[in-house]
Parts: C-alpha cells; sequence; structure tokens
C-alpha cells in the first residue's frame, strides 16, 4: 500500500507540502493515463507508482491499456524500431492495422476525464475523439525521437498536433509541432519494492533463491530482451574484460505485452552463451520488482548497454542503489551519467570492456561513481519531482497560451 506521507522522511516535508497546495489548485481535476501494457518497461513501472498518489493528492486518476492483436503489436514495435532511428520495413498493412485498432479502442475506453493522458506512439491516434469530448490531452513520448524514420514521423506527427500538449524527455527528443512541448523526465519511486532498502538477508535468500552464485564480482544488465538493449554487445564487452578481470555477467530481463520481439532476442542471447559457466540469464516474471533490486543491490557493476534508449529508468534505479553504472551515452542516458562523475558513458563494447576492468580494479573509484549518482537521483529523478512537474503540466493547462500562471 503506497501512502503519499511515507514520502515526507525521504524528500523533507517541503516537498510534500507543495505537492498538497498543487493538487489542491486542480479542484479535483480528473486524470486518464492511457498506455499500451500493464506491466513490463518502463511506462507501466512508473504508472503503477504515480496513478495510485494522484488519488492519494485528491486528484482523480484513473489509468487504462489499449488492446490490440499480434499484427498491431507487431507494426507498432516497428513504429518504435523507426521512431528511434532504425531502419524497418514498413508497410501500407501496418498503418491500418493502426488505425483500426484505435477505432476499436475508441469503442471501448472511457475517455471522458477532464484530462487524458496518453502515452507513446501506440494509443496516440485516439486523439481522434478530442473534438467530440472537449476536454484536454497529453501526449508524453517516453521514446528518443531525435532522428525518427521520416514515414512512421510523417504518419505520427498529425496524430500529435491534435494535442494540447506534448512531454519529451530531453531536450533532443523535441521535434518541430505546432503544439506545445513540456521536457519532464521520468523518475523511480524510492519506497517502491524496486528501489527500497532491502537488509542483508533478503538480498541473501533472494540470491540463493534464484541460484546465482557470489563467488565472484556480479557485472549485472536489466533489460527487457530487445535488440536496442544490446545484450549481445553486452556479452562480447564481457568476453573482452573477463581476459582482465574475474567476474560473473548476469543478463536479467523479463517480457512486455507490447514486446513481441523478446524471445527471439532471448533465444539470440541463450544461443550466444550456451556453455559458458561465467554467464547468467535469468527471464523473470514482470512483477519481480524485490529480485531484481535485490539483484542490483548484490551487483558490483551495472551495465545499460543501450544503443538507443528514451530514458533508462534501470540506470536511475541503480545509481539510487549507489552503484558504479557503465552505460551507452544515448538518449536520456546521459541526463543521468556525467562521464567520470555519475557514472562512465560508453560508445563501443571495447570502451565497455575497458571500463568494467577498471571499476573492478579500482572499487574505491567505482564507490565515489556510485556516491554522487545516488545524489544526482535524490535531485532529479524521484517520484516527487516528476509528480511536480506533471502537477504543474496540468494546471498549465487551464491557462493556455499564458507564460506566467497566479495560483
Ligand atoms: N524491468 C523489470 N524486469 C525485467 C526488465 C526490466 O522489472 O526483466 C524493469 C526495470 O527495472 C525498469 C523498467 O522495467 O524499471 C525498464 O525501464 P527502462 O526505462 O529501463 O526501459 P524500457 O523497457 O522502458 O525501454
Amino acid at each position: 500500500m503506497i501512502r503519499f506521507d511515507d514520502y515526507v522522511p525521504v524528500v523533507g516535508e517541503a516537498v510534500t507540502d507543495e505537492l498538497r497546495l498543487l493538487a489542491d489548485r486542480l479542484h479535483g481535476t480528473t486524470v486518464c493515463h492511457v498506455n499500451s501494457t500493464p506491466v513490463g518497461g518502463g511506462v507501466a513501472e512508473i504508472l503503477t507508482r504515480m496513478v495510485p498518489l494522484l488519488n492519494q493528492l485528491g486528484v482523480p486518476t484513473d489509468w487504462q491499456v489499449i488492446k490490440g492483436g499480434d499484427r498491431f503489436y507487431a507494426a507498432t514495435k516497428k513504429f518504435h524500431n523507426a521512431l528511434h532511428g532504425v531502419s524497418q520495413e514498413i508497410t501500407e498493412d501496418d498503418f491500418a492495422v493502426y488505425r483500426s485498432t484505435q477505432e476499436d479502442n475508441l469503442a471501448q475506453l472511457n475517455l471522458n476525464s477532464d484530462i487524458v493522458f496518453v502515452h507513446d506512439p501506440q494509443p496516440a491516434g485516439l486523439v481522434a475523439r478530442k473534438a467530440a469530448l472537449g476536454n484536454r490531452w497529453i501526449w508524453r513520448c517516453h521514446i528518443d525521437l531525435s532522428n525518427p524514420d521520416p514515414r512512421v514521423w510523417t504518419f505520427l506527427a498529425p496524430l500529435v498536433e491534435q494535442y494540447d500538449a506534448t512531454v519529451f524527455s530531453a531536450p533532443a527528443f523535441a521535434r518541430r509541432l505546432g503544439v506545445r512541448q513540456v521536457l519532464i523526465a521520468p523518475s523511480i519511486d524510492p519506497l517502491s519494492n524496486k528501489n527500497r532498502d532491502l537488509p542483508p538477508e533478503t538480498i541473501d535468500a533472494v540470491l540463493t533463491r534464484l541460484d546465482i552464485p557470489r563467488d565472484k564480482p556480479l557485472i549485472t544488465q536489466v533489460s527487457r530482451f530487445d535488440r536496442l538493449k544490446d545484450p549481445i554487445g553486452v556479452i562480447e564487452a564481457f568476453r573482452l574484460a573477463r581476459a582482465y578481470v574475474d567476474g560473473r555477467l548476469l543478463l536479467v530481463g523479463g517480457s512486455a505485452d507490447d514486446d513481441p520481439e523478446g524471445k527471439q532476442v532471448l533465444a539470440e542471447v541463450r544461443e550466444r552463451v550456451a556453455g559458458a559457466d561465467d554467464v547468467l540469464v535469468l527471464e523473470l516474471p514482470p512483477t519481480s520488482h524485490v529480485e531484481i533490486n535485490a539483484i542490483q543491490r548484490a551487483s558490483t557493476v551495472i551495465l545499460q548497454k543501450s544503443l538507443k534508449e528514451g530514458f533508462g529508468l534501470t540506470v536511475s534505479e541503480a545509481l539510487w542503489k549507489g552503484k558504479p553504472v557503465i552505460a551507452g551515452a544515448v538518449g536520456g542516458i546521459p541526463l543521468q551519467i556525467t562521464h567520470r562523475h555519475t557514472g562512465i558513458l560508453t560508445h563501443s563494447v571495447e570502451g565497455t570492456a575497458y571500463w568494467i576492468k577498471q571499476l573492478i580494479n579500482e572499487p574505491d573509484y567505482a564507490r565515489r561513481l556510485g556516491e554522487n549518482g545516488r545524489e544526482h537521483v535524490r535531485e532529479h529523478f524521484l517520484l516527487t519531482r516528476h509528480l511536480r512537474d506533471y502537477l504543474l503540466l496540468f494546471l498549465s493547462l487551464n491557462y493556455p497560451g499564458e507564460d506566467f500562471i497566479c495560483l
């Protein structure tokens, strides 16, 4: 059970008082979040915590998930990759199945709230109902749109332009649009099972139950099995580093309902590590929050070697646990990691291997990176900051075109 008052000792009363005040000024404005999966991936992770807290603050908030068939999710995964700038074969049929799935969902969903808050491209077309409903709509993009495939963006942009406001995670993702754009970074919840402090006995028990030996330093990446998270690059980097340091690589992943590629990527990963006794591949159900928390806390180094990334919540999760993180310098990751201050940014397999070796060999340096990273997350990427940004955004919708608002 999430209780808003529990955040007071973590972030201080000034922060929680301000959130109450802002929520109060919304005078019961109702909000409905819409996305494409109830579990798996960063968006579901955030909404699971954000929605109950908004309700406790007196902002009646609902969360609905669109439904689609296999063809819809295959098409939207291609859109997702293409918007990240990865070349894809997209057919007219993909666009047609997208349109018809929006229609099907419009017949099912209740979108009557004062504010409809739509996440990512999968449900973006629901905005067709906006004019009839006369309410306010926000589209939040969680992916890196800095170099989108023009065909998919040309399809999506006219939908996005119908919203009252758009939200991006980093300045580089903002596009030339005729509607307001707001920059709001994602966040992690310090009190969730994924991130709360765990006693050493719990960490030990989880690792024992999952059969993860602790005889060597653990080098871990937690990610959906997705090519853009570069699990194969992680394995190659680890193999290079293993020539110099001892350690065990742990690849932890699960699936998301809206990601049909996971199984295939997992099979490729398993094939690549077959027979290696220093690499563990662990598939966990999407509710394994305490397990992931324990694994991150038991790790010596955490990797997030993404080739493309919206934000990378796993980076904030690891930094919050005081861990040294080596991550790809892509998408929203550089917001979280300043190279050699709050972590390590890399651009290649070789660079990742070099830094694995360095951080295993220099534990004091690794510890300092982790400490700095934790403070950086405390200041910028906790759920309370995110809540404040959303409340301000909701309030600002009542004052279109105004730069200053007196509450
Ligand atoms: N996650 C999880 N189980 C897994 C893989 C990932 O619970 O097997 C969580 C991870 O801890 C993080 C989220 O899913 O909270 C992934 O968010 P991120 O922004 O890193 O990537 P996305 O999947 O949204 O691209």
